[in-house]
């Protein structure tokens, strides 16, 4: 095992923080294949489900406290730190009896702050690092509201992992990124390390290179990934665990990022693109004053000649022109009809104002 720890801050952790393991501890011959196999030296810690929240009854739970005589034998032949999910106090007790070095909060945990409060209640004072991952769908709030209330109570190494969300929409993962909610999660949350699994997100071998690859990019802390000797034959989440030996494969194509530009020519030549980016924003604000300005005055025209302010066929015709412009300027139409859907918006908003300060003022002659 490595010496990194998470007393470190995420920005002085010259490494990622790795973990691997079974989704769940199913056996002592599974637990122990798997981790003949795995590059331990490079690991943080070892994961390995005990209690296992199920969609459906029926399916495989976890084999609960049993599997810590097989962790325990492995912890002194392999001397790893294991890892694994509560989500009661009673697990949390049975955890902390059993030396787990690490826990961890589930997705289907997060989303109910009655669980996660008797959670961060029976880890109080305690000195394990404790990682939140993000709720099932897709609120930020819960997730924070769930790490306050471990901050609350005095948890210090305190982490998160986002590991997607479910969504309506068709996706090809199995939970959605959304990058964008772990990086607003990231900007109000700047000390605590954020880690991706990339196995529930993607729910498929296929997909978990990329999407670790990609967390590296966005300047995560770690990454947790399933592993399993034998995952077609695992008990839980078959599709999405890796071999040991694809595992080390993955570990050692990863490209690690810096966390920002040391050399001093390159901080410049940074510094010049910075500029062009904040003249190029100064312009699509005027731009947008402008076009907000001219939508003030249809408003003024529509009203003093009693026409309505949403005109069906000009929005569709705007939606289409607007989109077909953005294609022969490279960029991506889904896109630029999501700025126009917001600018419209505010374009009605506008309008609005217009036709009620125009009836106000007549009330007030
Ligand atoms: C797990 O880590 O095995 C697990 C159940 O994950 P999640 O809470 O993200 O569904
Ligand atoms: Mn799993």
């Amino acid at each position: 095992m490595s010496e990194k720890s998470l007393d470190k801050r995420p920005l002085n952790r010259t490494k990622p923080l790795i973990i691997a393991g079974p989704c769940s501890v199913e056996s002592k011959e599974q637990l122990f294949s798997t981790l003949e196999g795995l590059p331990l030296a490079k690991l943080d810690y070892v994961r390995g489900g005990i209690w296992k929240p199920r969609t459906r009854p029926g399916s495989f739970e976890g084999m609960g406290e049993a599997a810590f005589e097989w962790i325990e034998e492995a912890k002194s032949v392999f001397n790893i730190k294991f890892a694994t999910e509560v989500a009661t106090a009673e697990h949390v007790e049975i955890a902390l009896k059993n030396d787990v070095s690490m826990v961890w909060i589930g997705a289907r945990t997060t989303v109910n702050p009655f669980n996660v409060q008797e959670i961060a209640d029976a880890l109080k004072g305690v000195k394990i690092p404790v990682f939140v991952k993000n709720p099932i769908n897709p609120e930020l709030a819960l997730w924070k509201g769930a790490i306050e209330r471990f901050v609350k109570n005095g948890i210090e190494q305190l982490g998160a992992i986002h590991r997607g969300f479910q969504t309506f929409q068709p996706s090809k993962y199995r939970n959605t990124p959304f990058w964008q909610i772990a990086m607003e999660f990231k900007s109000e949350f700047p000390n605590i390390p954020m880690i991706c699994d990339p196995s529930h997100m993607g729910g498929k071998r296929a997909l978990i290179g990329e999407l670790s690859q990609r967390a590296l990019d966005l300047d995560y802390d770690g990454l947790m990934i399933e592993t399993h000797f034998d995952p077609d034959n695992a008990l839980s989440d078959s599709q999405q665990q890796l071999t040991p030996a694809n595992f080390t494969i993955l570990l050692d194509q990863l490209i690690l990022r810096e966390h920002a530009f040391n050399d001093e020519s390159i901080i410049n030549q940074l510094e010049i693109i910075r500029e062009q980016i904040d003249q190029a924003d100064r312009e699509i604000l005027e731009a947008i004053a402008t076009r907000l300005s001219l939508v003030e005055k249809i408003g003024d025209y529509k009203k003093e000649n009693n026409v309505a302010i949403f005109q069906i066929s000009r929005w569709k015709e705007i939606l289409q022109s607007r989109s077909e412009w953005a294609k022969s300027l490279n960029l991506d139409p889904e896109f630029i009809r999501e700025l126009y859907r917001h600018i419209h918006q505010q374009s009605v908003r506008i309008q609005t104002s217009v036709f009620n300060s125009d009836k106000a003022s007549k009330t007030n002659d």
